[in-house]
């Protein structure tokens, strides 16, 4: 479980994150967080992974204060963010950049690598290849899939459908609606429709503070939602 408590963020003396709290668990299914542009989302993700400070308030994983802990061992007590700039190895082959994924992780990769091929057959099929030539939605497979390596407990996608055609935003959406079956989900996304579609918890994010928490479909059919968004 990740908790995040009361927190205040900044780039230098700009602060992104006002008083910001929410807990995601493992009891979660897909938990949503949705805002425009520049709102704070992949920062929050940032201090979650222990990779951006924060100026008040605590996040807890698992318990512990990230603060205290390298961005390894966030990953090592389950939590996976895979980032908006998807961060592949692209001269590397797609078998070596999901063995990438799997440094944390003491099981057997074997067996994991084959859990990610059934869910992506793509990516068995393409494995020799550079991830580098690969087509934009099958390089945001594999890097879902290479966030599965490390054996999330939570999974958190930083707009997994950026850049992405309709058809193939629509594929990976149904590719995270099945992950979500075994590892809890924390989608962020401009892409409210969808990403509210999936939620059974969302929050909207904007300008750095939480406006308004409910379900998904709720959410999905409040005025404001519906003026400013869809
Ligand atoms: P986007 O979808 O565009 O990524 P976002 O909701 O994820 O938007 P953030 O990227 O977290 O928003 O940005 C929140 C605010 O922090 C924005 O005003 C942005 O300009 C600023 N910001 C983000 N990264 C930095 C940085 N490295 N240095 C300074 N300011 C930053």
């Amino acid at each position: 479980m990740i908790e995040v408590d009361e927190i205040d963020v900044s780039y230098g003396n700009i602060q992104v994150l006002w008083d910001l709290s929410f807990t995601v668990s493992e009891d979660d299914r897909v938990v949503s967080i949705v805002g425009p542009n520049g709102a704070g989302k992949s920062t929050l993700l940032r201090v979650m992974s222990g990779l951006h400070p924060v100026d008040d308030g605590r996040v807890t994983a698992w318990g512990d204060d990230v603060a205290g802990l390298e961005p390894s061992d966030i990953v090592k007590r389950g939590f996976v963010h895979v980032s908006e700039e998807r961060n592949l190895f692209g001269d590397m082959s797609v078998r070596e950049n999901l063995e990438m994924g799997a440094y944390t992780q003491r099981g057997s990769l074997d067996e994991t690598m084959q859990e990610v091929f059934e869910l992506f057959p793509i990516l068995e099929e393409r494995q020799d290849q550079r991830a580098a030539s690969m087509s934009g939605g099958q390089q945001q497979m594999l890097a879902i899939g290479r966030g599965l390596m490390a054996r999330p407990k939570i999974l958190a996608l930083d707009e997994p459908s950026e850049g992405l055609a309709p058809k193939i935003t629509n594929r990976v959406f149904e590719k995270i609606e099945e992950i979500s079956d075994n590892v809890t989900v924390l989608l962020v996304e401009q892409h409210v429709h969808k990403a509210l579609g999936l939620a059974d918890r969302a929050y909207l994010l904007e300008n750095g503070e939480i406006i308004t928490e409910d379900t998904g479909p709720s959410l999905l059919e409040s005025d404001h939602i519906k003026e400013a968004y869809l």
